[in-house]
């Protein structure tokens, strides 16, 4: 009974590879596709975070500098922008908070809870806030859904829609599709973008709205430490039963497992007040550029190299349980015991995740180090 049912399976598959095939042919007559290149080609997935707790690492990032904690502002409108989802609306405060309060004692799984407001208060209309609380709680936001549901760019197929194509940049000379070795991916186009609506409105005279367009680009040059971010595809996840969507949910879970991880670790560092992760935050030097395109540009290729260490050692760490086509995230019990692992790999994966968040502090101050030189 079992071996027809596995046929079918096989065949829905197949057709399932085919559908996709037909559809991007369809779409893009002129440019031959071979059953092997689509074999290989992946999707990231949609609703990933880059880092699940951006407000968290800049938090950290901001900490010495104590000139932002004292500068009190009063909360105004921030205007509208044509080039984001038209049905986003910017909040003030947090939608869900009660929900997502802090606890310390609690693992958060961002993949199946919602974590996107987690940690996130805000100041509601007219009250007083500092640009330090801006800063740190609204560089989560572009997460929120204001990138969703746009038409950009074919790319955006496989970078798991336009939040994908805007939140990700695969560098020039780097192997991802469909445009292998020219760049893919808007990010630091993103970062100038709101580094630019910033710098207007501070001279407006708008401090409000100035930093909150900054907080805004500040995500963006921080996605682009987020290995991940910056490099499409492990070879060995192309899951052979399912190409195209099956592989799409294997580099999910591994990426959804890192999110996790990482911010597990910031928010037990947080709980504990410090540890080594928040203090190479804290003690990163900020990467000088001349504009934030640039520093975000500059940031994915160092990311990108890591990538190709961080990613294998993701793979072989979180182990094959996530190498599937089913969706697994990080449980409870497996970050613990993740913890208690003190081999080799483990501590290589501790290193270079601490290099990607030293990249990410390192943009975050380069970009208020910039913005302080041009407003
Ligand atoms: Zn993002």
């Amino acid at each position: 009974m079992g071996k027809p049912h596995k046929k079918l399976k096989v065949w829905q598959n197949a057709m399932e590879l085919y559908t996709k095939i037909y559809e991007i042919t369809e779409a893009f007559p002129y440019f031959a596709i071979s059953l092997l290149s689509l074999l290989l080609m992946i999707l990231t997935p949609s609703t990933l975070q880059a880092w699940a707790r951006h407000n968290l690492i800049t938090k950290y990032a901001l900490e010495s500098n104590e000139s932002y904690k004292n500068s009190v502002t009063v909360v105004t409108e921030i205007s509208s922008d044509n080039s984001i989802n038209p049905e986003y609306t910017p909040i003030y405060t947090n939608p869900d908070f009660k929900n997502n309060k802090i606890d310390c004692n609690r693992f958060m799984n961002y993949d199946l809870d919602n974590g996107l407001y987690y940690g996130f208060e805000g100041k509601g209309l007219s009250e007083k806030t500092s640009i330090y609380e801006i800063l740190v709680h609204f560089s989560d936001e572009p997460d929120w859904g204001m990138d969703k549901n746009i038409n950009l760019s074919f790319a955006q197929k496989l970078m798991a829609g336009s939040q994908g194509y805007r939140h990700m940049y695969y560098p020039f000379w780097t192997f991802h599709l469909p445009y292998p070795f020219i760049a893919q991916g808007e990010a630091p186009e993103r970062a100038q973008h709101f580094f630019d609506r910033a710098v207007e409105e501070y001279k407006r005279g708008n401090t409000y709205a100035a930093y909150r367009e900054l907080a805004r680009s500040i995500h963006y040059v921080m996605d682009m430490a987020q290995p991940f971010h910056t490099y499409q595809l492990p070879l060995r996840l192309i899951q052979f039963d399912s190409p195209f969507n099956g592989t799409v949910q294997a580099i999910k879970n591994y990426h959804f497992a890192y999110e996790t991880f990482v911010a597990n670790l910031l928010q037990m560092e947080d709980c504990a007040s410090g540890g080594m992760l928040s203090k190479s935050i804290k003690d990163a030097e900020p990467l000088i550029t001349n504009n934030s395109r640039d520093l975000a540009l500059l940031i994915a290729r160092r990311s990108n190299k890591i990538a190709k260490r961080l990613i294998p050692l993701a793979i072989e760490i979180f182990g094959k349980r996530f190498n599937s086509a089913e969706p697994q995230s990080l449980t409870e019990s497996e970050f613990k015991e993740l913890l208690n692992s003190n081999n080799k790999s483990m501590r290589e994966f501790f290193d270079l995740t601490q290099q990607t968040l030293i990249l990410a502090s390192g943009g975050i101050k380069g970009l208020l180090d910039l913005f302080l030189r041009v407003s």
